[in-house]
C-alpha cells in the first residue's frame, strides 16, 4: 500500500508553494488566496488526510456525492459546491454546503433564497459568469449578473460573496481571467461586498492569481488524476 497521506502532503505542499509564488509574482500576499481542494471522485478518507494537513476548504461538484462525503466527516470545515446546479437539488445542497459557487440562472437564485430561509447560518453564494461567447456553457452572460445578484442580495440568509468563472477551453486563460477581472470591477460598483473571485484550476491557477482570484479550486494537481466510477 502506498502512503496516501504522505503522497497528498507532498502534492499539497507543492501546490501551496506554487500559489505563493504566483501571488508574489503578481505583487499580492499569498494569504489573500484561499485554496479550495476539489475532492470529487475521491473518497472521504482523502478528505480526512487533507484536513490533517491543514486543509479547511473542500469542493464537490455533485450533490449526492458531496452530501454523502460531508456526512462522513466530523471536523467542521467549509464545504463548497462548485458544480452545475439544478433547481431540484438546491434544497439538498443547502443541507451541507457552506458556499455555492455556481449560481448562473435567476431561477436558481430565487430557489436559494426560498430554501435558505430556514437556515441557522448564512450561505455564501457566488454568481458564475460565463467567459465564453458560445451558448450552452455553464455561467451567466455578464448582462444577467446584476439581476441574479440582486435577487440573492435580498435575502438575510444569503451572503452574496462574489463571482466564479471557468476559463474557456480554447483560449489563453490569461486573456479570459483578465476579462473576468474587469467584469468583477464593474460588478463590484453595484455589489461592493462581492469581493470573492473564484477562478483557477490545476492547469491555470497561476494566471487566475495574476488577475485577482481570491479562491482557487484545485483537484488533480493535489489528488492525482480522478478515478472514474461506473
Ligand atoms: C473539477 C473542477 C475543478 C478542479 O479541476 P482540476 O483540474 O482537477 O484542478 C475546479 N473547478 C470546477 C468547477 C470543477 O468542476
Amino acid at each position: 500500500m502506498t502512503d496516501r497521506r504522505g503522497e497528498l502532503a507532498i502534492q499539497l505542499e507543492k501546490v501551496r508553494g506554487e500559489i505563493a509564488a504566483a501571488a508574489r509574482a503578481a505583487h499580492r500576499q499569498p494569504e489573500e488566496i484561499s485554496l479550495v481542494v476539489v475532492t470529487k471522485n475521491f473518497p472521504a478518507s482523502d478528505v480526512e488526510h487533507l484536513i490533517s494537513l491543514g486543509v479547511s476548504d473542500v469542493g464537490e461538484n455533485r450533490e449526492q456525492e458531496g452530501s454523502l462525503k460531508s456526512s462522513e466527516i466530523q471536523s467542521s470545515i467549509n464545504w463548497h459546491f462548485i458544480g452545475q446546479l439544478q433547481r431540484n437539488k438546491v434544497k439538498s445542497v443547502l443541507q451541507w454546503a457552506d458556499v455555492i459557487h455556481s449560481v448562473d440562472r435567476i431561477e436558481l437564485a430565487h430557489e436559494i433564497v426560498k430554501r435558505a430561509a430556514g437556515r441557522s447560518q448564512k450561505v455564501r453564494v457566488l454568481v458564475q459568469v460565463s467567459l465564453d461567447s458560445a451558448p450552452g456553457r455553464a455561467g451567466a452572460p455578464r448582462e444577467e449578473l446584476n439581476e441574479i445578484a440582486s435577487a440573492l442580495a435580498n435575502s438575510p440568509m444569503v451572503e452574496l460573496s462574489g463571482l466564479m468563472a471557468v476559463a474557456p477551453l480554447l483560449e489563453d486563460p490569461r486573456a479570459a481571467f483578465q476579462r473576468l477581472q474587469s467584469i468583477q470591477a464593474d460588478f463590484m460598483s453595484d455589489f461592493p461586498e462581492a469581493v470573492w473571485c473564484s477562478a483557477g484550476m490545476s492547469g491555470d491557477f497561476a494566471a487566475a492569481i495574476e488577475f485577482g482570484a481570491t479562491h482557487v479550486r484545485i483537484g488533480s494537481s493535489i489528488l492525482g488524476s480522478r478515478p472514474t466510477f461506473g
